[in-house]
């Protein structure tokens, strides 16, 4: 087999494979050897030599293969990686926005636990007595069950959850 650089009439240049140089001469004669690219039969070899393409050569040169960029298939290994990551794991990149946000969200919750007075599991009861009336109005803060803060939120008490940032767990 020998590969010929080929270039059309019309300036395409193309590759292609021949049995020999006689087959080339004779498929050019016949009007075989046709430019891809525009379909055009006057066609002649480039200038530039052919690639013989000898077991040697083809060695150290293979021909270019196509698509050599083409992604990898993955190794068959079924089973033993799970194709979707485990959903448990929320960890999270932080933009500077989020980082200013989150910033805010601490300086809201200093100023809340600064100034108000921290009534742990009574907080409930506070809002409850404040809002009826029973105690003067303050700043309180304080921890609320899910029942108790939907009984709160019934009851029309006007409350807000403090932010709890993710490393004050540690
Ligand atoms: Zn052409």
């Amino acid at each position: 087999m020998i590969r010929y650089t080929l270039h059309c009439a019309k300036g395409h240049d193309f590759e292609s494979w021949f049995a020999n140089s006689a087959a080339f001469d004779k498929q050019k004669k016949r009007g075989l050897v046709t430019c891809p690219m525009c379909g055009s039969a006057k066609v002649d070899k480039a200038i530039m030599a052919p690639r013989l393409g000898r077991t040697d050569a083809a060695k150290i040169e293979p021909p270019q293969a196509p698509a050599p960029s083409a992604p990898t298939p993955p190794n068959a290994t079924v089973g033993s990686m799970p194709a979707v990551a485990p959903s448990k794991a929320s960890v999270a990149m932080m933009s500077p926005q989020e980082r200013e946000l989150r910033q805010k969200l601490k300086e809201l919750r200093d100023h809340v636990t600064k100034h108000a007075s921290y009534v742990g599991a009574q907080f409930p009861e506070e809002a409850r007595k404040m809002h009826y009336g029973e105690i003067e109005h303050r700043s309180i803060y304080g921890e609320a069950s899910p029942e108790d803060a939907k009984e709160l939120n019934e009851e029309g008490i006007e409350f807000h959850p403090l932010p709890i940032l993710p490393d004050e767990y540690n």
